[in-house]
């Protein structure tokens, strides 16, 4: 619906021919629900991986017309999924010009408005305001203050006017009742100060706020609506038992459950598609999927935000553009050497436990990417028999293989290993591959192998024979691919 009422009398026409509609928030968001189901649109475009699990539990939600909580990991949509609550809102509501807290024209609240409809009756003029504006939202600090969320006297405006301190023309709104007719937000709750979020508490209990000093209570309409990172809670602080109870739906949220969703989103979100124009950039399956898995490695180990994938993805993607300039290729194809020289989108996105920080973060993601390529390594190449290619580096060959070769070179060095050019073609997407991507899946091959420890390979890309063990562990075929490359070098062989 386009606005089109420009005055009071004019929209009262309208919404007693029902042309407008007039109902709380929730009300609102609950109807343009309906009418999306029924249509079967998607309702939350581009958050993928939540189609059976969260966005049925959002909707029920909304439908029940609850405010709700969002309780989930760094990085899982939670923030996306509020802002995009808006497209559930009408497109326009007419509201007071000038009105801070949105007043509807019909039935104002604040004590301007109502003075200013006394003064021009039904021709006081109309605003209509857009639905993006009717979204708010605030981080949670400890730092924040009932003034901020909900409102304080104003002495200057009260200065300035001449009237006196209690008078309701002083008072100055906070987020809350700003967030009037609209959509509020906080994230990170359990940051919030123990008495902040009795206030809140109050105003869901009530369904009104009250600012301090002021005879008048505001009854507000508004949907809330909150998120927290259950991590956070006994490091930082916790949700008051009051308010958990008022807040009526707990939805959790998680990370990607597949790799095929988690490479849906990166791809979505990464910036790969470069504009460097004459360079193409063509990101092979097997990087995306090494990209991929370093984060479920990580995981293992503390809540990674699927923030580490985009940001290595794009990592990889600019040191093959890199490359591409330095050696005058036009086709930039990433490798696997790419997403090690990409360490520093890795560090600092995990936390690091005791053991982990006498590694050192640059060794703990060297572990999570050799064992993401074990993973997806063993993925391309269930059954492949790569001896022909081990057995060369058993008879003393050597190779020296780093991010910076150019593609014909890397062919060329490694064009002697027996095997080796063949084993990589069937992975390229090509029958005929291109130089870079033929040199990415050679790279690839290499890195599968030493992932496997079948070959070893120094920091600098000095590809030797595996080391032999001094003594053969008793039970070392008891030992799974997936907990060889995790534990890193230092594993213990147990009995
Ligand atoms: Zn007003």
């Amino acid at each position: 619906m386009t606005p089109r009422a420009k005055t009071l009398a004019e929209l009262r026409t309208d919404v007693e021919a029902g042309r407008v509609a007039r109902r709380s928030v929730k009300s609102e968001v609950r109807d343009n629900l309906i009418t999306k189901l029924r249509a079967g649109e998607t309702l939350f475009p581009g958050i993928i991986g939540y189609d059976d699990s969260v966005v049925p539990q959002v909707v029920n939600a909304i439908l029940s017309r609850h405010n709700f909580i969002l309780l989930g990991l760094r990085g899982q949509a939670k923030t996306r999924i509020l802002r995009a609550l808006t497209t559930l809102l009408d497109e326009w509501i007419p509201v007071v010009p000038g009105c801070e807290i949105h007043d509807d024209p019909l039935s104002p609240l604040c004590a301007g408005c109502r003075k200013l409809v006394r003064a021009d009756g039904e021709g006081l003029p109309i605003e209509w305001l857009h639905r993006d504006q009717r979204y708010v939202e605030k981080l949670a600090t400890p730092d924040v203050t009932i003034a901020d969320i909900i409102g304080d006297l104003d002495p200057i405006k009260a200065a300035r006017a001449s009237l006196e301190l209690s008078d309701e023309m002083t008072m100055h709104y906070g987020l809350v009742p700003r967030a009037n007719r609209g959509i509020f937000a906080i994230n990170e709750l359990p940051d919030l100060a123990g008495k902040i979020q009795v206030g809140l508490f109050n105003i869901l209990q009530e369904g009104d706020v009250q600012i301090k000093g002021y005879p008048v209570r505001l009854p507000l309409d508004l949907l809330m609506v909150f998120s927290a990172n259950p991590e956070d809670y006994t490091a930082r602080g916790k949700i008051i038992t009051p308010l958990k109870d008022r807040i009526g739906s707990e939805i959790r949220t998680h990370y990607p459950a597949s790799r095929q969703h988690a490479m849906q989103i990166t791809r979505q979100e990464a910036w790969a598609q470069r504009d460097s124009g004459k360079i193409d950039v063509q990101v092979p399956e097997y990087v995306r999927e090494v990209v991929e898995e370093v984060a479920f490695q990580a995981r293992q180990r503390s809540g990674v935000s699927q923030r580490l994938p985009i940001s290595l993805l794009e990592n990889v993607v600019s040191n093959a553009e890199r490359r591409a300039l330095a050696t005058g290729e036009s086709t930039a194809v990433p490798r696997i050497t790419d997403i090690y020289a990409a360490i520093p989108a890795i560090t600092g996105k995990f936390e690091l436990e005791y053991e982990g920080e006498l590694k050192g973060a640059d060794n703990v993601a060297r572990e999570l990417i050799r064992a993401g390529v074990a993973n997806v390594f063993e993925g391309h190449f269930p059954n492949a028999d790569l001896r022909q290619v081990t057995e060369w580096f058993d008879l003393g060959g050597t190779l020296q293989i780093d991010d910076t070769l150019s593609s014909p070179e890397l062919l060329s060095r490694t064009d002697g290993v027996q095997g080796l050019h063949d084993a990589a073609r069937p992975i390229c997407p090509a029958k005929r591959p291109s130089d870079p991507a033929l040199a990415s899946a050679i790279d690839f091959v290499l890195e599968g192998l030493y992932a496997q420890r079948k070959i070893s390979r120094s920091v600098e890309g000095h590809f030797q024979a595996g080391e032999q063990p001094k003594r053969a562990p008793r039970n070392v075929d008891q030992l799974t691919e997936r907990d060889l490359p995790l534990r890193g070098d230092k594993k213990k062989y147990y009995n």
